[in-house]
């Protein structure tokens, strides 16, 4: 069967129409808020260790800064596409404005794949992406951060680049640092257990006990891991992961009916989430094809990898079990698939909800680097815990209300206070 391709832009501008129109949207404010403000599209040359020189392809884009600066992430993916970083930079716009924190939508990236580069190139790519984005980001203009495949060591370099280009240090432009150097404890676990104390609200609203219930993982980077340790933390069992293993260029699923030990599988990955299948394999799983996680019976899916994931082909293998789907990655659901979802009775915690924790946890970093006092990791996830907690009941709220699917209702959530903003600027 051929499979249909989706582009996520598309995805994210039929997403926004069909709420501008049950908003009601004037034409000005709907042109401003589906296409970004201003993109820079641009080449880094990188002298790689070998003595030759690569090109790379980069992009900055900033979708809406009416709140506050924009605020994303920099991916480094060989499948990057300037429309997936469109798509992006809008889904941050709705993610901070959601969670109700004074910051826009940005998102960087560049296609390349770090997994074959070494450490010194990935140092020089850095630097040199910093280079041609020097003058156009900044603590009070665009605050770019880590996401698919770099890290705060990515974070570091480039700060270090910006403070030498513009001879002054500047914490602010940057978060997802490391701790010690800017950092803000508990951004490592931020974005996952984001994800799941928007899953533990969810569940009790559904009277669905977190103890007796059970869960299939899309992914095991940064985000999947720490949303596995919480959820098992709170009583909850992973029955299954898949993951993207470098070496064969394919996913397999990780299954194992009792429970995954999420503590003893983090041991055997690598830092972009390659499971090893042969200590998989001695740990009691089962190895299947990646696609496989998603026809577990389990009660919840949590696709924590990529986008356009759970698509009408995927779907029609869902479990008739499942009762949640949080949504831990960027855009993972096809617009073509919300209508199934509706019709199937699953209640879905949307991706700018659910995994606004790692922004929500930056916003926090900058806080602390602007006071230069940093905080202990529990009162940051404390905090984070009450943001994230308010922000799903308003949109759990809304929805309950007025009727309308969760997705719908965040968005409602967001774009009014996107056009509002935008509005009283006098932009509009
Ligand atoms: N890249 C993360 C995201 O997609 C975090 C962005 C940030 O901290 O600015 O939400």
């Amino acid at each position: 069967m051929e499979q249909k391709s989706y582009n996520p832009y598309v995805s994210a501008q039929i997403q926004f129409d069909a709420v501008a129109d049950m908003l009601d949207l004037d034409e000005a404010t709907r042109q401003l808020l589906r296409q970004p403000i201003r993109e820079y599209h641009f080449t880094i040359p990188v002298k790689m260790d070998d003595g030759t020189t690569k090109i790379f392809n980069g992009y900055r884009i900033q979708h809406n800064d009416a709140r506050g600066p924009a605020k994303g992430g920099i991916r480094f993916h060989p499948q990057e596409t300037v429309d997936t970083v469109r798509a992006l930079s809008m889904w941050m716009t709705w993610k901070c404005a959601v969670v109700d924190i004074p910051l826009g939508g940005g998102k960087g990236g560049v296609i390349c794949d770090p997994r074959s580069l070494s450490q010194t190139e990935q140092e020089r790519l850095c630097r040199g992406y910093v280079r041609q984005v020097a003058k156009n980001i900044g603590p009070l203009s665009d605050v770019p951060a880590p996401d698919v495949m770099t890290n705060g060591q990515h974070m570091l370099w480039m700060m270090d680049e910006y403070e030498a280009i513009h001879g002054a240090h500047y914490p602010g432009v940057i978060t997802g640092k490391p701790v010690g150097m800017g950092g803000s404890l508990g951004r490592m676990e931020a974005t996952g257990y984001g994800v799941i104390f928007t899953l533990r609200e969810a569940l009790k609203a559904l009277n669905i006990d977190i103890k007796t219930s059970t869960a299939s993982l899309q992914g095991f980077g940064n985000v999947a891991e720490h949303a596995a340790r919480l959820y098992t933390k709170l009583g909850g069992k992973i029955i299954a992961i898949s993951s993207w293993d470098n070496i064969d260029g394919k996913a397999y699923t990780f299954r194992k009916a009792e429970g995954l030990d999420i503590d003893a599988m983090a041991k055997i990955k690598d830092s972009y989430g390659t499971i090893d299948k042969a200590k998989a394999m001695e740990l009691g799983c089962e190895v299947l094809p990646g696609e496989d996680w998603i026809a577990q019976d389990v009660d919840i899916l949590l696709p924590c990898a990529l986008e356009n994931q759970i698509t009408p082909a995927t779907f029609s293998k869902v479990s008739d079990q499942v009762k949640v789907i949080c949504e831990g990655a960027n855009g993972p659901t096809t617009p073509d698939c919300d209508e199934l979802i509706k019709n199937k009775n699953i209640y879905l915690i949307p991706d700018f909800l659910c995994n606004a924790g790692g922004v929500t946890c930056s916003y926090f970093e900058q806080i602390q680097c602007n006071m230069n006092y940093f905080w202990s990791k529990e009162e940051v996830l404390e905090k984070l815990d009450q943001k994230m907690t308010s922000a799903f009941y308003a949109v759990h709220n809304l929805a309950q209300e007025k009727g309308l699917y969760m997705r719908d209702a965040a968005y409602v959530i967001s774009i009014n206070r996107v056009a509002q903003a935008v509005k009283l600027r006098g932009w509009i």
